[in-house]
């Protein structure tokens, strides 16, 4: 009677496991990292990405500047240490997500290669599919979704990825999407082509 309860004591105090919420969501959880330039197309395919794995019965959360920058990262700014701690703080809640089985669909600028392995160490590489969109700059610019290229052409913005500060085209995607004289439908189906491949169970 005692090892009776023992047993369904020690069940109690273990904390499920991701298996037991992968399958209960019947999805692999993963870490899909967007990065490109502003105005490259990450958010765009982030949604259209989102709403086709819903509509299939997948479980997602974007993250994105608008729902880190003004919650969990209110705190933080655009210098250097900020910048890593913006990136290890979204690292480290997509790894939350992760082992709650939920696929995070992340787009952010991360314009250096350091910045992704940060991302990719905290993650783990078997969980982090880093997409590189792949738009030249000056189709971004033209797009100037946000007018931030005048800005910073006009010196308004310091530091901005494309115009005065770098962007690493990077060494480890696992896929590279083009949006130049692509559709919307064109571009964020080769996405979600390659993703469900990685999530089904
Ligand atoms: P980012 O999130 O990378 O800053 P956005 O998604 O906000 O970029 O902006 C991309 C812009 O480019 C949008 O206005 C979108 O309509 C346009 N666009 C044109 N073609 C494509 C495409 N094939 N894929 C994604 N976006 C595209």
């Amino acid at each position: 009677m005692k090892e009776e309860h023992n047993n369904i004591y020690s069940v109690f105090d273990e904390l499920l496991q991701r298996e037991d919420k992968q399958v209960l969501l019947k999805q692999r959880s993963k870490v899909i990292w967007m990065t490109g330039l502003s105005g490259s197309g990450k958010t765009t395919i982030a949604k259209y990405l989102e709403r086709k794995l819903h509509d299939q019965g997948f479980l997602t959360q974007v993250l994105d500047g608008d729902n880190v920058r003004t919650g969990i990262n209110n705190n933080l700014g655009f210098s250097e240490e900020d910048r890593t701690e913006n990136i290890r703080r979204i690292s480290e809640v997509s790894k939350l997500f992760l082992n709650c089985g939920v696929i995070t669909i992340n787009s952010f600028v991360s314009p250096t290669n350091a910045i992704r392995k940060q991302a990719r160490d905290i993650i783990g590489k078997e969980d982090f599919l880093e997409i590189f969109i792949d738009t030249p700059l000056e189709v971004c610019e033209s797009r100037d979704v946000k007018g931030l290229y005048a800005k910073a052409r006009k010196g308004e913005i310091k530091d901005f990825t494309g115009i005065s500060a770098p962007f690493e085209k990077p060494d480890n995607a696992v896929l590279t999407v083009q949006t130049k004289n692509k559709t919307i439908e064109e571009s964020g189906e080769e996405l979600l082509q390659f993703i469900l491949k990685k999530i089904n169970i």
